[in-house]
């Protein structure tokens, strides 16, 4: 896990403010305010799915609609960001969080999070040549994890002996 960044305002906070600047000011419901609440009491990568399961074990009934609507708004109002790997759809912060990257384990689903200065320059170098400004990127190099290789390794063993 990353260093937290400073921010200036709680995730409910930030939420809030960019509800009130859509075209038609929305209203911040409890039900959202419960989903914020729970998100942002913990960094992990998560999908919805597990999301609304997680929620429900805690006492907070958010309907599946609610829920999906609710994320694609947080992800719309910098809270969150989504992670695409094939057709799998992660959510994980990005308000507070400092931009990184992930190896994503294709055996396990296993998301490793790293930040690299120098991967950051070069990105920039490749956006400049191209007349272009990064604000921000989202990297997932796919393969294997060092406990997977070890397992199908030793597997692979069994199978000479
Ligand atoms: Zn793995
Ligand atoms: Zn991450």
């Amino acid at each position: 896990m990353l260093h937290a960044v400073q921010v200036s305002l709680t995730p409910e906070q930030k939420f809030q403010e960019y509800l009130s600047t859509r075209p038609r000011a929305q209203r911040f419901t409890g039900q959202q305010k419960d989903m914020v609440r729970f998100i942002f009491s913990s960094h992990e990568h998560f999908d919805a799915d597990s999301l609304l399961e997680e929620m429900r074990k805690a006492g907070i009934v958010v309907s599946r609609a609610t829920a999906y609507r609710t994320l694609t708004k947080l992800v719309d109002a910098g809270l969150l960001r989504r992670l695409v790997t094939g057709s799998k759809t992660t959510f994980e912060h990005d308000y507070g969080y400092p931009n990184h990257d992930h190896l994503r384990c294709s055996a396990c689903g296993k998301m490793i999070e790293f930040e690299n200065p120098e991967l950051e320059s070069k990105l920039k170098e490749v956006a400049s040549l191209h007349g272009f400004q990064m604000d921000s990127h989202s990297l997932i190099v796919q393969g294997t994890c060092a406990e997977c290789k070890k397992a199908k390794n030793s597997r692979r063993k069994l199978d000479l002996i």
